[in-house]
């Protein structure tokens, strides 16, 4: 079933919800922003046919997060900012705001995924196998 433009359903139950009745509500997805969609940081829109479904729809959403994925996507977004496409790794971090930990998570969360980023979105090559954010020792080019 596709959910053409004009035709809201509810994300739970899949009931039509016509103009003027239900909610359209912002629930947190940490895909949303991995998924290159701007200005749409870490949240999603849904629609709901009334207040109960809208509460068990923002329930399932804080489920569903996976920080790491969200900081993985803060990366992304840091990669296609100005004057970031010759950034190293450590640079891109610093622009998107995450801790050491933080990014090492991130790295470790996309390479768990099926299909896995082997370039961030701007062109910088992620390494591959264990990255060592340190930065003490020899950098990673
Ligand atoms: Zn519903």
């Amino acid at each position: 079933m596709t959910n053409g433009v004009g035709r809201r359903v509810c994300a739970l139950c899949g009931q039509r919800v016509d103009s003027g009745t239900g909610l359209t509500l912002l629930v947190p997805d940490s895909s949303a922003l991995a998924a290159g969609l701007d200005g749409l940081d870490g949240e999603r829109l849904v629609t709901a046919c009334g207040n109960d479904h809208a509460a068990e729809l923002v329930a399932q959403a804080r489920v569903a997060w996976v920080k790491e994925q969200r900081w993985f996507g803060r990366l992304c977004r840091a990669s296609v900012e100005p004057g970031m496409r010759d950034s190293s790794l450590p640079g891109l971090r610093d622009r998107a705001r995450l801790s050491a930990q933080q990014l090492q998570a991130a790295l470790r969360w996309n390479a768990g995924r099926t299909d896995p980023r082997t370039v961030l979105p701007g062109g910088q090559p992620l390494p591959s196998g264990d990255f060592r954010p340190d930065g003490n020792g020899t950098r990673p080019r």
